[in-house]
């Protein structure tokens, strides 16, 4: 494996990367082409409403306002200054801890598994699908099956610990939760692969925890279904007679072409959107139809897998290496409304080879979120963070990057 070579030569990179100052890189003819409300974008993200329960900042906030009904003098008997000035505090200094603590966020490789702990960084940056596991750990903790999600809450729980013998373990018990024995060794594996496989077996526990929380007078959402899950709907018209056929599929990441020329991830979602003819023998003669997927619904997490992989006529796995324009932020379509998506992390397959290589992660700091103007992200290399900015990301991981997520912001907006 090409992997040890490959991990030495990262990091020196990574670091020159802090400094990156933050431009927007969209070309004037890519700022022309978006439409109207892209730039509502960012203002509507601001002023959407985050629930309480998801957000302990906004719960702090709350009991201060609370306490504006009281007169000065009540508030000095009471020690509001005090307790506010304490919440304050310690808030800030969980900031600052957490801050430095950055560094401990890593996860050791003691084999060949950088695809899975790439794959966990990047679901754990997705703040809100974590919180809809670890909101139902009292139904999944009942069900045997739901192994998986216990050890994925277990390095939850540890991700900022500095016990690298500890985190080796939960790794291994992750690991032996996974129910395809693809991945039962310690040898390299497809990260696409990896992370399909874990969100199609979160799945599938659904029913079973669906009937356990209905005898228990409760009810049970799938946490990937709420959050990756989307459905399309794929039509056939022959070229013919004009006559078709429609069927929904339901997806949890798309599989793009990566080809040359240095598309954008827009401009290769939109290939992969447009019309396709394939051969089909229709009742009126004809033998070729179009066929086109649309979206029907939009996720929450938009997963977008660039196919860097593919195979020669001769059945040789090759890597492309071919450059992707990756865009901050995404404007989709459905048939319904719009979403505009901000990315907060990709896993990247660094490596000229499909034989080898190494996978890394980058996930923007879950502390200050996408929106802040900081533009603090994180490289996880393994058992080494350092930091860096969404720009950098975009900048650096052109030639590289292999699977993308985008998270929509605010609310759903009708067309
Ligand atoms: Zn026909």
């Amino acid at each position: 494996m090409a992997r040890e070579g490959m991990a030495s030569a990262e990091p020196k990179k990574e670091k020159q990367s802090v400094t990156t100052t933050q431009v927007d890189k969209s070309t004037d003819a890519e700022k022309a082409k978006k439409p109207w409300w892209f730039s509502l974008c960012r203002k509507r993200c601001r002023v959407v409403a985050v629930s309480e329960e998801q957000n302990p900042k906004e719960q702090s906030r709350e009991k201060v306002v609370r306490f504006k009904g009281l007169t000065e003098e009540e508030e000095t008997r009471l020690g509001v200054h005090d307790t506010v000035q304490r919440e304050e505090k310690r808030e800030n200094n969980t900031k600052t801890l957490r801050q430095k603590k950055f560094k401990w966020l890593g996860f050791p490789n003691p084999g060949q598994i950088c695809y899975i702990n790439s794959c966990l960084q990047s679901l754990l940056t997705l703040g809100d699908f974590v919180r809809a596991i670890s909101c139902q750990e009292h139904l999944w903790n009942l069900v045997p099956e739901a192994a998986l999600m216990r050890s994925f809450m277990d390095i939850k729980k540890s991700h900022h610990s500095d016990d690298a013998p500890h985190k080796i373990s939960l790794l291994a018990a992750f690991n032996s939760t996974i129910w395809s024995p693809v991945f039962q060794d310690f040898v390299q594996k497809d990260a696409h692969e990896l992370l399909t496989s874990l969100l199609e077996q979160m799945r599938s526990l659904s029913p079973m925890l669906q009937t356990m929380a209905a005898s228990r007078g409760r009810s049970y959402s799938c946490p990937v279904e709420d959050h990756m899950v989307f459905k399309m709907v794929n039509t056939r018209t022959c070229k013919g007679c004009s006559l078709g056929s429609t069927r929904e599929e339901l997806f949890t990441n798309l599989s793009l072409d990566v080809v040359p020329g240095g598309r954008s991830v827009e401009q290769m979602l939109q290939d992969y959107l447009t019309e396709k003819e394939l051969e089909y023998n229709c009742e009126c003669g004809a033998t070729t139809s179009g066929q086109r997927l649309s979206f029907l619904t939009l996720p929450r997490v938009l997963v977008l897998h660039l196919k860097r992989f593919s195979f020669t006529p001769t059945f040789q796995l090759r890597k492309i290496n071919d450059p992707v324009v990756i865009l901050r932020e995404l404007v989709v379509s459905s048939n319904q409304d719009v979403g505009c998506y901000s990315l907060v992390s990709t896993i990247n397959h660094i490596g000229l080879m499909a034989s080898s290589g190494h996978y890394i992660c980058d996930g923007v700091d879950q502390d200050v979120g996408e929106e802040d103007p900081t533009d603090r992200w994180f490289t996880y290399n393994d058992a080494e963070v350092t930091e860096t900015s969404g720009n950098s990301v975009c900048d650096k991981r052109k030639y590289t990057s292999y699977i993308l997520f985008y998270r929509r912001q605010g609310k759903r907006q009708t067309l």
